[in-house]
């Protein structure tokens, strides 16, 4: 069994970075509240959400979880996502969305059940696609408005509803930046719990097109070389990490030649 407690995005560590015991899990519940608690022993799980974060005891730290899945095991970030999300999902589906009365908890399911209609509630995943360009030998990263530490990332964006992955990529691209791509390949996926993204990673190739950005999404984008990246791109732990590193790696290979 792993015990995770969580505060908003972040996760909360004994003060020296290592994860909580079950008595740890006991001591920050008391002293900060619970918004939930519960088990998941199919997958070794216990998870409470903290309410007050002013009242974490000394001897722990809260450390964005984003940050933390760098340095994990596939197993821990596996666990840590899927406490996240449903600790989230818990916290978001507390009544019957068809006839409003408020759901319980499946007896063996990880599901929520109406009282009243027998309504059955799964957690839900959002699907969201991300996605690295290439032209030549450049990479197109992007800043978005809402980013304050200057980071250029990849683009990317929520699946709409009937879309294909593949469709969507194509649609986020040309309303961000008014490019057409080609030659998109799967990349790789990352569950992302926040609160419930699952991100399915591209790679595509420039077309045609000339950069036009979406005023309201994008501050800046442009074409890098791998080698000379922006001073601050996604931190290692992301999916968008992944990919940059990647476009790295093949710069690198073809420099050395
Ligand atoms: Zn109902």
């Amino acid at each position: 069994m792993r015990y995770f407690a969580f505060i908003d995005r972040d996760i909360v560590l004994r003060s020296d970075g290592t994860e909580l015991t079950e008595e740890d899990l006991e001591k920050v519940g008391e002293a900060c509240g619970r918004t939930e608690d519960f088990v998941e022993e199919a997958t070794g799980i216990r998870c409470i959400g903290l309410k007050d974060a002013g009242l974490l005891p000394e001897g722990y730290k809260r450390h964005p979880l984003r940050f933390y899945f760098a340095a994990q095991t596939e197993q821990v970030i596996q666990q840590a996502s899927r406490a996240k999300a449903l600790l989230g999902w818990r916290q978001q589906t507390q009544f019957c969305p068809r006839c409003g009365a408020r759901l319980s908890d499946h007896e063996s399911l990880t599901a929520r059940v109406c009282p009243e209609c027998q309504n059955l509630i799964f957690p839900r995943i959002e699907p969201c696609v991300i996605m690295l360009i290439h032209r030549d030998d450049k990479i197109l990263l992007a800043r978005n408005v809402n980013n304050k530490n200057g980071m250029y990332a990849c683009l990317a964006g929520f699946m709409e509803a009937g879309e294909t992955a593949e469709q969507a990529v194509c649609r986020e691209v040309f309303e961000e930046t008014h490019l057409r791509i080609r030659n998109l390949r799967y990349f790789g996926s990352q569950s992302w719990p926040f609160p419930a993204q699952l991100m399915i990673a591209f790679t595509a190739e420039y077309e045609s097109g000339d950069l036009q950005l979406q005023s309201e999404e994008i501050a800046d984008a442009a074409w890098f070389d791998p080698l000379h990246l922006p001073e601050v791109t996604p931190p290692p732990g992301s999916i968008a990490h992944r990919l940059i590193e990647a476009a790295v790696r093949k710069a690198e290979l073809k420099n050395n030649k």
